[in-house]
């Protein structure tokens, strides 16, 4: 379950060198080379999966538990005051490596950092339909 040419493939299985914070059979957490904050860091699975879509339910199930014991445990040692819990899905939403994977992201109250939208306003009328066509 191994993609040759997937960098985040080389890191998981021990390739390429990372930033190492936890590992166990099947998942392995680095530090993102690119934070957005101090401790951001990545839960890649070892298999490859490209996105969510691909994640089976199993992975993605001891993937949310991993973010919960990670987010707790970096939350005392890092002394933050929030944490984003992100997934990038697709390119559309800013996927750039496809090969699943969490981001961890420590947030602090001056961090300087904008994780967010613009938020539009749907009339309920809009509202209603785009929940017809999720839900029918
Ligand atoms: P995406 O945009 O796909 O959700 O996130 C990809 C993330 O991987 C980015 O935050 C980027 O900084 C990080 N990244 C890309 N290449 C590497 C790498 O080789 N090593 C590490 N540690 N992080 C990487
Ligand atoms: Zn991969």
């Amino acid at each position: 379950m191994r993609d040759d040419n997937c960098i985040f493939c080389k890191i998981a299985n021990g390739d390429i060198p990372s930033k190492e914070i936890y590992e166990d059979e099947e998942f392995k957490v680095i530090l993102d080379l690119g934070p957005a904050t101090k401790g951001h860091a990545l839960i890649l699975p070892k298999n490859h999966y490209r996105d969510l879509y691909e994640l089976p339910d199993e992975a993605a199930t001891k993937v949310m538990l991993l973010a919960k014991k990670l987010a707790s445990g970096m939350t005392q040692k890092l002394n933050c005051d929030g944490f984003n819990l992100v997934q990038n899905n697709g390119e559309a939403a800013g996927q750039t490596v496809f090969h699943f994977h969490l981001h961890l992201i420590p947030r602090y109250e001056d961090d300087g950092q904008t994780l967010g939208w613009k938020a539009m306003k749907p009339s309920g009328e809009e509202l209603d339909e785009v929940r017809k066509i999720i839900v029918e």
